[in-house]
């Protein structure tokens, strides 16, 4: 069995990046990855401007009992006139510094009398004003291939006036569930069915992703008919994923159809839930090559795995070149006293700075997940006790 980081390190290493790129207009491209980098072709801020509503003066003109003329009025959108000797002029939050002057001081500072200004305690030279280019300069790249397109990313594209951007494109995931329990909700429940609480679930997270979902719906627990899904699934896919059926019973099929059409990398992770991961290859149909992701059934072991390998995985075969999560230590509010053989990732909170867990931890309880914050980390062998700090990784992290 592989350790958590060596799966993970597996996977990443056979997630070959997206090839095709597109153009798209910027305003549609938030949560794409960018496949070419970004680089300014203007200064930003493109003059040297006001930082503060005030006073733009000469300091060699400043003295602490002297007035100066208030020649000028330069509101921002407007360039002013070249400050004439022993004048200031009236300026505001982002409109440009006038020609000659040094200096501007922030109007709380000033005192004003007519059309006079005088201002009692020295300045400091070249204070309140923004650089021309302190920002970007022109001709640097300011967002990288393999970034991601996040919020502020996309305000500093638009920032050097981009309206384009080339990102890969979007990646097709083809998505099925195994199981001849599972009932998709909206039909009546018979006696051993259950609903489909995965397809909700990774739809949403496939979506997060900005995943293209092609949805081919629930399928029998036999051979054949997991074949056959296979086989339609790889036909428009990068990625085929499916939950359930990976285990090593006689009702779970997926594995042996996998190999059939291509060949399974691997398929166990030392960790709790989530032991049975499958990763393959689908490539032995002539002119089909998708990568095959097999999640366990249970819903929270689904969620777990979907969060520590499939996101990692879809992000880096996306392009992307960042797909670390981070996570950070915390004292523990609860006792763990049953050192498991496999590396746990248990449902939790911060509490008042503290890590709580959902009182019931089993792999079928998916309310834990969604009152959890996060999963709590404990090693292989080890125990917590109360104040003992544990690892945390936030599902705002793992699911970002
Ligand atoms: P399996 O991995 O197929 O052995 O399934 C493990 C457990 O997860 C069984 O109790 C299944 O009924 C349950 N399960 C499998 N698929 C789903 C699903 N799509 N939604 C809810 N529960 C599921
Ligand atoms: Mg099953």
């Amino acid at each position: 069995m592989l350790s958590v980081d060596e799966a993970r390190a597996k996977l990443l290493e056979h997630a070959r990046p997206l090839i095709e790129t597109e153009a798209i207009a910027a305003d549609a491209a938030l949560n794409r990855v960018l496949a070419e980098p970004l680089i300014a072709e203007v200064t930003v801020p493109p003059l040297d401007n006001s930082a503060m509503d005030g006073y733009a003066l000469r300091m060699a003109d400043w003295a602490a009992d002297k007035w100066l003329h208030v020649a000028q009025r330069i509101p921002a959108g407007q360039v002013g006139q070249p400050l004439t000797l022993g004048t200031a002029a009236r300026i505001f939050t982002g409109a440009p510094i006038p020609e000659g002057a040094d200096t501007v001081v922030m109007q709380e500072d000033c005192e004003t009398r007519d059309d006079r200004v005088r201002i009692a305690t020295a300045p400091k030279l070249g204070a309140n004003i923004r650089r021309a280019g302190e920002d970007i300069a022109d001709g640097q790249t300011v967002l990288h291939a393999g970034e991601r397109l996040t919020a502020a990313r996309l305000g500093v594209a638009a920032s050097v006036g981009a309206t384009e951007l080339t990102v890969h494109r979007r990646l097709r995931v083809a998505l099925f569930f195994t199981g001849d329990e599972i009932v998709l909700p909206g039909h009546p429940l018979k006696a051993g069915q259950i609903y489909n609480s995965n397809r909700a679930m990774l739809l949403a997270l496939l979506q997060g992703l900005g995943c293209e979902v092609r949805d081919l719906g629930i399928v029998a627990d036999k051979f054949d008919a997991t074949v056959n899904a296979l086989e339609q699934a790889t036909r428009h896919a990068d990625v085929v994923l499916t939950s359930g059926g990976v285990s090593v019973g006689e009702e779970d099929h997926v594995k042996a159809a996998v190999e059939k059409l291509g060949r399974i990398e691997m398929w166990k992770v030392a960790m709790k839930p989530g032991k049975p991961l499958v990763y393959g290859r689908l490539n032995k149909i002539p002119g089909a090559d998708s990568d095959f992701l097999g999640l366990p059934g249970n819903p929270v072991s689904a969620f777990v795995v979907f969060c520590l390998f499939v996101r990692p995985f879809l992000l880096a075969r996306m392009g992307a070149a960042n797909t670390d999560a981070l996570s950070f230590s915390v004292p523990a509010a609860f006792d763990w006293k049953r050192p498991g053989q496999r590396r746990e990732f248990l449902r939790g909170k911060i509490e008042g700075g503290r890590a709580v867990l959902y009182p019931n931890q089993s792999s079928g309880v998916l309310t834990s997940a969604a009152w959890a914050d996060g999963l709590v980390d404990i090693e292989a062998g080890h125990s917590v006790h109360e104040g003992d700090d544990v690892r945390f990784w936030p599902l705002s992290e793992l699911l970002k």
